[in-house]
């Protein structure tokens, strides 16, 4: 579904992506860990067309995302991404969150927009709080309409970049609960996180990436209990 061929991206002098190669199937979760700075969240940006790569490519079935004459946007419909910070509009309702892409870019009727935002706030349990404002929302559940937003697009591939790595625990959870789901209804995804619970649970497999490069991938059994390399034996030993 998801294919990436030897991408490279530099900022300045810097080699930040250093020709990696990656490919993700329909239903698959791909979990990246790796050092900050190690290049987690260009990759993800790059998959999703925010920022450009400067050789490679990354395709999404036959379309070629990175070329010049493919439309970013239509790119982004089709691959949704939450970020860590979580950027809704504080001056709409979490419905109006979700519906403004449904009725700009999808070119949804009100009433239309409407129904769809109110499903998707329900997948995410917060049915019960389609008419609040951000600031009337927690962090996890203000995260939460960031997924609704992304997903009411009906996207091939969900991207996550630390999504609960703002928020408290107890937070996290409800966040990390949402994933799960996801998982557990087939949806593709790239997920960067340090929660190695969703790591070891979800993920049909691992890339420990460092310094632009992937060292090591496999299933999460083989980067936890017995990794190949020196350098991912030492990541995990980290973070334990
Ligand atoms: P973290 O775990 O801290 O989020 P990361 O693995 O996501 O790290 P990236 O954000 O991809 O790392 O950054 C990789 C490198 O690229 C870093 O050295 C960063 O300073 C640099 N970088 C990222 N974005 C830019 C930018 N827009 N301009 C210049 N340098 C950048
Ligand atoms: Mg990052």
């Amino acid at each position: 579904l998801l294919r990436i061929e030897d991408v490279w991206k530099s900022y300045g002098d810097e080699e930040v992506l250093r020709g990696i190669d990656l490919e993700v199937d329909r239903g698959d979760v791909e979990v990246l860990v790796g050092p900050s700075g190690s290049g987690k969240s260009t990759m993800l940006r790059c998959i999703n067309r925010l920022t450009e790569v400067d050789s490679g490519h990354i395709y999404l079935d036959d379309l070629d995302v990175t070329a010049a004459d493919t439309n970013p946007d239509a790119v982004r419909q089709q691959i949704g991404m939450v970020f860590q910070d979580i950027n809704l509009f504080a001056h709409l309702t979490a419905r109006k969150n979700v519906t403004l892409g449904l009725r700009k870019v999808r070119g949804f009727s009100k009433e239309q927009a409407r129904q769809r935002a109110d499903s998707e706030l329900e997948r995410v349990g917060l049915a019960d709080q389609a008419d609040s404002y951000p600031a009337q929302l927690s962090g996890g559940q203000k995260q939460r309409v960031g997924i609704a937003r992304a997903l009411a697009m009906d996207p091939e591939v969900m991207l996550f970049d630390e999504p609960t790595s703002a928020l408290d625990p107890e937070l996290s959870n409800e966040v990390l609960e949402v994933m799960q789901g996801l998982v557990a209804e087939g949806m593709t995804m790239v997920v960067v996180t340090h929660e190695m619970r969703f790591a070891r649970g979800g993920a049909s497999r691992i890339t420990f990436l460092a310094e632009g490069e992937i060292v090591e991938r496999g299933p999460p059994e083989q980067l936890f209990e017995n990794p190949t390399h020196e350098r991912t034996a030492q990541f995990f030993e980290s973070i334990r």
